[in-house]
């Protein structure tokens, strides 16, 4: 679904991705982990375009995104679901046309201004809006919710799309460790129901070690680590961070 070779991206003199070789195949869960600075945002955002590499190959679905351009790269990017740590939502629109601006590729029709979705798209997106527990919650103004449920709105928007690749970068950084658990149960429960494929960045280990089934680990721009959840030890937790995080020991 995603593959690298050689990905170099700088800004000025620092080497966000240096040479990052990365494949992950269809349905993989995994976590990309790494100090601050140490290129996981960037290395996500090539995923879908939103970066081009310096230097070497970027195959996401089947497509050359360092070169995509346009239409190529528009199409590429309904395929790719997005979930980001500050929700990206419009607070004043109501919860289900959150969800709804998920189809916009989906509808004719005008490009600015008001869109009238079709009945059947509005019942899609309640369908994806009772998966995330937020049925309830469809005609409130989506600033009213709290940010776990900010977060499952933004989910459920990502859902439809009918994505085949999920990227979420830290979407749960911003919220209390209760909702931060019940997110990250909620988006992997979703994702692996529908077979998608989910690259996520995380900056807490214990997340990482629960919901993933494999880890990435970046360090300075290169991949220092890459192995089954399971098999992570604590000294090759060291090796990414230098110090093992207090709550792994
Ligand atoms: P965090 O855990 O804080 O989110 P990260 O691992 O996601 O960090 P990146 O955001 O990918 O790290 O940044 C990697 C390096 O590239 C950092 O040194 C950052 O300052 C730099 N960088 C990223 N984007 C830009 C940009 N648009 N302009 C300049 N420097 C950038
Ligand atoms: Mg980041």
């Amino acid at each position: 679904v995603v593959s690298t070779r050689g990905l170099a991206k700088s800004f000025g003199d620092v080497h966000a991705c240096a040479r990052i070789d990365l494949t992950v195949n269809r349905g993989e869960i995994v976590g990309v982990l790494g100090p601050s600075g140490s290129g996981k945002s960037t290395l996500l955002r090539h995923f879908n375009g939103l970066t081009r590499p310096d230097a070497g190959e970027v195959r996401v679905l089947g497509v050359d995104v360092a070169t995509a351009r346009g239409r190529r790269l528009l199409a590429l990017r309904r395929r790719v679901g997005v979930v980001f740590q500050q929700f990206n939502l419009v607070g004043r629109l109501t919860v289900l046309e959150n969800v709804l601006t998920g189809a916009l590729g989906r509808v004719r029709g005008p490009r600015y201004g008001i869109v009238t979705w079709p009945r059947s798209l509005r019942q899609e997106a309640l369908e994806h809006l009772d998966r995330v527990g937020l049925a309830d919650r469809a005609y409130q103004r989506t600033a009213s919710l709290s940010g776990g449920q900010q977060q499952r709105v933004a989910i459920a928007r990502a859902l439809m799309q009918r994505p085949e690749l999920v990227l979420a970068d830290e979407p749960v950084a911003s919220l209390d460790p209760e909702s931060a658990a019940s997110v990250m149960d909620l988006l992997v429960r979703v994702c692996r129901e529908d077979g998608l494929t989910v690259v996520c960045t995380l900056h807490q280990v214990e997340l990482a070690l629960r919901w993933t089934r494999r880890v990435v680990g970046l360090r300075d721009g290169t991949v220092v680590l890459d192995a089954p959840t399971s098999a992570l030890d604590t000294s090759r937790l060291r090796g990414l961070y230098g110090t093992v995080p207090e709550s792994v020991h």
